[in-house]
């Protein structure tokens, strides 16, 4: 664990991205910059950024300012609500700190707009405190690196990560470690295809090590009760895909990719081994997808499975063109053939 956190540290002070809010230390500029960054590109903020301090270079210049003149400035950015939650914010500073941006945690998380993330990333940037800033792409590059096989979508994931990670950098300098990790999910692990070859981390990495870069981190969204979840499989032997005909339900008499109501690839690995006898191998996550019906909704979070041995529920491109399929899997198998492998 400290190896990795040593290395990450030693590879963002070699490689990081010279970005203009990495140059100061002062948390109002870090706020606004980390404020403006949510939901937005990097190259989209620069130029808000220096025209927001130049207009505002301290709190108190934010606070005296209208909320008209805020948005006119924050014009073309969107989601306005963050100039709203800057400006609100900067009064509570002048009204409650003296005009002081807060140096403590819960003091910085009780302004307007700021979560856990944000006052993590404030508190180690700003004053070097050891906050783990956990944000979707610190989730991701951690359960890879962890090999950590809990669903992201779940609160209690999320905190069992930040407990992790928070332990990962006592005493080491944390806005390294934080900014390190958003560099290397930028430059390395990528949602889809990591380039893990590259990757300064994946001697130590065991999502790498298992062979499971493609398929975590596990993120599956909690639905409605009138909704179904499934973990679809898209199994594969050669160039044919395992296709089930629906003895009953929703779907009779038709012919389906296999699905579960389980939470993640492993149950389903062997709820499949229970009913057919066979294992899989487990190849890469490939897409969420999800079909309305009139009364309910599917949720399916398909996987590219492979079948050890053939069996008798392969169908090739030709089979499948006589095959009554329903739309809720037919635009999956499309969706496949244009972007993966099918049969052809
Ligand atoms: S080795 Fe691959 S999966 Fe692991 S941290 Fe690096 S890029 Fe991500």
């Amino acid at each position: 664990m400290q190896k990795i956190t040593d290395e990450l540290i030693n590879w963002y002070q070699k490689n990081k991205r010279d970005l203009p809010f990495r140059h100061t230390n002062d948390p109002y500029a870090i706020w606004v910059s980390e404020i403006m960054l949510q939901q937005t590109t990097v190259a989209a903020v620069i130029p808000y950024y220096y025209r927001f301090l130049s207009t505002y270079p301290t709190v108190k210049d934010l606070a005296n300012a209208s909320l008209d003149e805020v948005y006119k400035l924050w014009e073309g950015l969107g989601y306005y609500r963050r100039a709203k939650n800057l400006h609100s914010s900067a009064i509570k500073i002048v009204d409650e700190f003296d005009g002081i941006f807060p140096r403590d945690y819960v003091d910085i998380i009780s302004l307007p707009g700021i979560g856990p993330y944000t006052a993590s990333a404030i508190s180690s940037f700003a004053y070097h405190e050891e906050y783990a800033a956990i944000d979707g792409n610190a989730l991701r590059v951690l359960s890879r690196l962890l090999g950590l096989h809990d669903n992201i979508a779940e609160n209690r994931t999320i905190k069992r990560i930040t407990e992790y990670a928070n332990k990962m950098i006592v005493g080491k300098d944390s806005a390294s470690f934080n900014q390190g990790l958003m560099d290397l999910s930028n430059a390395f692990c990528r949602p889809k295809n990591p380039d893990c070859i590259s990757c300064p981390l994946h001697v130590y990495c065991q999502a790498y090590k298992n062979h499971e870069e493609k398929v975590l981190p596990i993120n599956i969204k909690k639905i409605k009760k009138t909704e179904h979840s499934f973990i679809t499989g898209y199994i594969t032997y050669d160039d044919q895909v395992m296709m089930k005909i629906n003895e009953e339900g929703l779907l009779e008499h038709m012919y389906g990719l296999v699905q579960y109501e389980v939470n993640d690839p492993y149950a389903f690995m062997e709820a499949f081994k229970k009913e057919y006898g066979q294992s899989l191998i487990l190849e890469s996550f490939v897409k969420d997808f999800k079909h309305v019906f009139t009364h309910r909704t599917w949720h399916m979070h398909v996987f590219h499975f492979v079948l050890s041995a053939p069996n008798d529920y392969l169908m090739n491109a030709e089979d499948m063109k006589k095959a009554a399929i329903p739309t809720a899997h037919k635009k999956i198998l499309d969706y496949m053939h244009k972007h993966v492998i099918i049969a052809d």
